[in-house]
């Protein structure tokens, strides 16, 4: 069965001269988001329409709730522009929302477009209120405060449709280029990543894999966790690197409060690497001030002068109850709470250093040998890609 769903955008419709180069990336992105089943969107208007064939609800639904750059979205019926098609249409919805239980009071609100039609917008509410009214039993008019509104949208078409779906906002993904996000096991990285993504930049993700002193089922927790942002994200490659040398090099090199610091550094530079080789043009990490000893702003000082490119800390003034809250409503709280280590734990000092100074730790961390360690550590990712919607 054909589908037909009505998408409304936020802060899209607010750009000017970009507002195409907007429309265009989110179009694109519906369709990739939906690409196991296929899709047609058009644009209209400003108003976005998404045809399916034989897709379920459930994940039409999913998809346009992870999409960044729509802000609701309404299973949608349409029919020409007489007033007894479009009545029709309003009855089979009034009885489907009085089966669901939503009530017996009820508005019709229109929004005449086509100004060609024979009654303003006030006058087709009237109109099919009456239909609607007279054929569904028990029924009353609010136009004050109802139970439910069905509302009648007149433009090339009528399209009628009633409860809207609230979707996640934010711009497209894509629309702001593309970053790195380190990802590590934890609650904070994931949050992070979300949180750029819905400011339009598309991610590739890194994680500094250790073994043997970290283990498969860490790595594996990261990889759950980069499925479990996906959505947001259009789908992310998982880019994982061998640390384990520039780690034990590192430990080998200078005093032990100071190895996180000199890891953090490391994992930047690689990070830059990277990102440059993928045409991407910042990084991101789930810092927050003061949240451990490599996150004061001393520390921060240190590691974000180990490379040229901006780094976004989308978490940096928040509260861990915060992030937690954004954890679970993505749904990665309990993956990142898996009690497995990852590197920063296994190779965390007693007392790390809390206020490096700036000349002292560079030059420590400049007369690390590390030969092409970092290097090899770049050229030995591992990729994995993630989709947005994994067919069933
Ligand atoms: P998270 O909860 O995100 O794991 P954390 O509380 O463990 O962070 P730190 O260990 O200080 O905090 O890490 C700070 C940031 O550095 C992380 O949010 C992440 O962006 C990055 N990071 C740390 N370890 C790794 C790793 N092994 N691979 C990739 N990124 C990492
Ligand atoms: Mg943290």
């Amino acid at each position: 069965m054909k589908d037909l769903y009505l998408i409304k955008i936020g802060e899209i419709a607010l750009k000017k001269g970009n507002k195409k180069i907007f429309e265009r990336q989110l179009k694109d992105n519906i369709k990739k988001n939906l690409k196991p089943y296929g899709s047609l969107v058009t644009i209209r208007s400003g108003r976005f329409y998404l045809e399916v064939e034989d897709v379920p609800e459930e994940v039409v639904t999913k998809v346009l709730s992870t999409t960044f750059g729509i802000v609701a979205f309404y299973k949608t019926h349409s029919c020409n522009k007489e007033l007894e098609a479009i009545g029709k249409l309003a009855i089979e919805l009034a009885k489907l929302n009085v089966a669901s239980g939503y009530g017996n009071t009820f508005k019709i609100e229109t929004r005449r477009i086509d100004k060609s039609l024979p009654l303003d917008s006030y006058g087709y509410s009237a109109e099919i209120g009456g239909i609607v009214f007279e054929a569904v039993e028990g029924l009353k008019v609010d136009v004050r405060n109802p139970d439910w509104i069905i509302h009648v949208e007149l433009r090339e078409k009528a399209y009628v449709f009633g409860y809207g779906v609230k979707g996640p906002g934010g711009l497209p993904v894509g629309t702001a280029g593309r970053g790195t996000l380190l990802l590590s096991g934890g609650i904070d990285s994931p949050v992070a990543g979300y949180l750029m993504a819905k400011r339009g930049l598309r991610l590739d993700a890194v994680y500094f894999h250790t073994p043997p002193y970290t283990s498969n089922e860490a790595h594996d927790k990261v990889k759950d966790l980069a499925k479990i942002i996906a959505p947001w994200c259009c789908g992310i490659n998982l880019l994982s690197v061998p640390f384990t040398d520039v780690q034990v090099k590192i430990n080998q090199s200078v005093e032990a409060d100071y190895t996180t610091l000199h890891a953090r550094a490391a994992m930047m530079k690689i990070s830059q690497m990277i990102t440059n080789e993928r045409s991407g043009g910042c990084l991101i990490t789930g810092e927050a001030l003061g949240q451990v000893a490599s996150q004061t702003m001393e520390s921060i000082a240190f590691t974000n002068r180990s490379v040229t490119l901006p780094v976004f800390r989308p978490l940096v003034g928040m509260d861990k109850e915060e992030i937690i809250l954004l954890s679970r409503r993505l749904g990665a709280f309990e993956t990142s709470t898996q009690p497995f280590d990852d590197c920063c734990a296994m190779f965390a000092p007693e007392h790390p250093e809390t206020k490096p100074d700036f000349e002292k730790t560079n030059e420590m961390f400049n007369s690390i040998d590390f030969g092409d360690l970092l290097d090899k550590a770049t050229k030995g990712v591992e990729r994995f890609w993630f989709p947005a919607t994994q067919e069933n």
